[in-house]
């Protein structure tokens, strides 16, 4: 398959033609307002461009890739910049126009009827969590950059977090998308239907698309009631086997109210008390906890007496050691808190290798293992400090140096270990990228994974909506 054709420089009369296009206070020139946008969250991709546009309606988001694609100019769009594969940023060329959705940021319907919102890609989804609530209704995507990261982005990611158990991720939650093509046409497609099968279902071509394929501008999501009682807890448990098994009983007892599932590792929670504050580690000799959220549309159902139940009824039958459930909201957000730090206490005590990665939920257990043992044999002594959510299937399993160890040890070997944990799981019918997406980082790595009929597949649909080859270039495949 032919590689997608070269992308050129702009010229100064370009740059002056996009600045009109992007309107008044529309375009930033200058390098210090211009660096932030440049590099990606984890800091590992750093990249140059001659300007960065934020245009306010789709109409100039339209125009500004129509003057693109007629001289052929690579764009590259921006959300949050919350993205951890190095997608949102240009490459080095200094020859990629930067686009940013954050100015498109209007709510345009809520439904509370319909239980739909209507919101710009700039929309930063913490506001269209408030905007649902304030109707009653609730936006279920929850994760750690919700107070940054924007619906284009998460569209464009498909993100997942930590509610996929129940509500399921960005692809299950769009109902409509309105986006920007390749050459500048719009694309309406913000449809509100739950029923629509009049051929190929286009939307589902820009979820997950990494901004390959187009621009997201806006979007309709579906909205959930809120539910009524939620009960938060955690259990201690011996091993991910016997997590996995707790997870079967708690959906059974809740009427699959189980929304959130997160495992997490001994080392993984002695690290976050350690180093963040107001962490709080109820069972510190556990090797390894579950944080659950189980929410029922009803407060009479009885939920919190029947997940004490189900919880007394394990530690009976020896699948859990021990657990706790807020008694209220600060407690819960505690609870919380200590499975958030560990991201941030990931952060702060250095580099360390990070793998994304899913199996089907019964199979975490044995990828574990597997994965132990290969990266083991790579770097002896090596420590996984796995965690996520579970209850999906979705690990994120990040590696830190063995105690006598540097990190520079690690970064040495950061190939090896990814190619042995990603082998497992491939091995295994799982994915390398369960919901961070490829950018850059996974770029190359999932040559090795998929089969050449799906590479195909994907560049052909690639060079038949982006025969230029504009729209991103060199993210995602290539
Ligand atoms: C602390 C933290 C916790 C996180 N937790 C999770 C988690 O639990 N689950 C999860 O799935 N992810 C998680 N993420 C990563 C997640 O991918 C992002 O938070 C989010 O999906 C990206 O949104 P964004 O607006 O920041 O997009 P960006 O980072 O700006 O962009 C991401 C990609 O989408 C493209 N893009 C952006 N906007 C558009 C648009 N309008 N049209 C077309 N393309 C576009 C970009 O070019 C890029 O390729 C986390 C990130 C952080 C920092």
């Amino acid at each position: 398959m032919a590689q997608p054709p070269a992308t050129r420089p702009p010229d100064s009369a370009l740059l002056e033609r996009l600045k009109a296009a992007a309107g008044r206070g529309g375009a930033l020139e200058d390098e210090s307002d211009i660096a932030p946008y440049l590099t990606d969250w984890r800091d590992l991709f750093h990249g140059r461009a001659p300007l960065v546009l934020r245009p306010d309606t789709t109409e100039r988001v339209s125009e500004i890739v129509r003057l693109c694609a007629e001289a052929r100019v690579g764009i590259v769009p921006q959300g949050g910049n919350t993205g951890l594969v190095g997608g949102s940023v240009p490459d080095a060329s200094g020859a990629q126009i930067l686009l940013l959705l954050s100015r498109l940021n209007r709510i345009r319907a809520v439904d509370a009827g319909d239980f739909t919102i209507t919101a710009e890609a700039g929309c930063v989804l913490a506001e269209v969590q408030e905007a649902a609530e304030r109707v009653d209704r609730l936006f279920p995507l929850s994760l750690g950059s919700e107070g940054r990261c924007q619906i284009g982005g998460l569209i464009s990611t498909n993100a997942g977090g930590t509610a996929v158990l129940r509500y399921g991720n960005m692809r299950e939650l769009v109902l409509g998308i309105e986006a920007v093509l390749p050459d500048g046409r719009i694309w309406d497609g913000l449809r509100r239907l739950r029923k629509d099968n009049t051929g190929y279902d286009l939307k589902q071509l820009f979820i997950g698309a990494e901004g390959t394929l187009g621009i997201v501008t806006a979007a309709v999501l579906k909205l959930f009631p809120r539910p009524r009682e939620t009960v938060t807890g955690l259990a201690a448990v011996a091993d991910a086997r016997a997590a996995v098994a707790l997870l079967g009983r708690l959906r059974a007892v809740s009427g699959d109210g189980v929304t959130s599932f997160e495992l997490m590792a001994r080392n993984a929670i002695a690290l976050a008390a350690e180093a963040v504050p107001g962490t709080a580690d109820p069972f510190p000799d556990a090797p390894w906890c579950v944080l659950i959220e189980i929410g029922s549309g009803s407060e009479r159902m009885g939920l919190r007496d029947a997940v004490e139940g189900a919880l007394g009824q394990a530690i009976e039958d020896k699948i859990a050691l021990d657990a706790t459930l807020a008694a209220n909201d600060a407690q819960a957000r505690r609870l919380w808190h200590l499975r958030e730090a560990i991201v941030e206490a990931q952060r702060l005590s250095g580099p360390s290798i990070k793998h994304d990665v899913s199996v089907p939920v019964s199979a975490v257990p044995e990828m574990l293992d597997r994965a132990g043992a290969a990266v083991a044999a790579v770097v002896p002594g090596v420590r996984p400090m796995p965690f996520g959510h579970a209850g999906d299937g979705n690990i994120h399993y990040n590696l830190l140096p063995p105690l006598a160890g540097s990190h520079a040890d690690l970064v040495d070997k950061a190939d090896a270990l990814t190619r042995a944990v990603h082998d497992v799981v491939a091995a295994m019918g799982g994915s390398i990228s369960a919901e961070h997406g490829l950018g850059q980082l996974r770029r190359d790595e999932i040559l090795r994974y998929k089969s050449p009929v799906e590479l195909e597949l994907m560049r052909q649909v690639k060079s038949a909506l982006d025969p230029l080859g504009i729209m991103n270039p060199g993210k995602l495949i290539r």
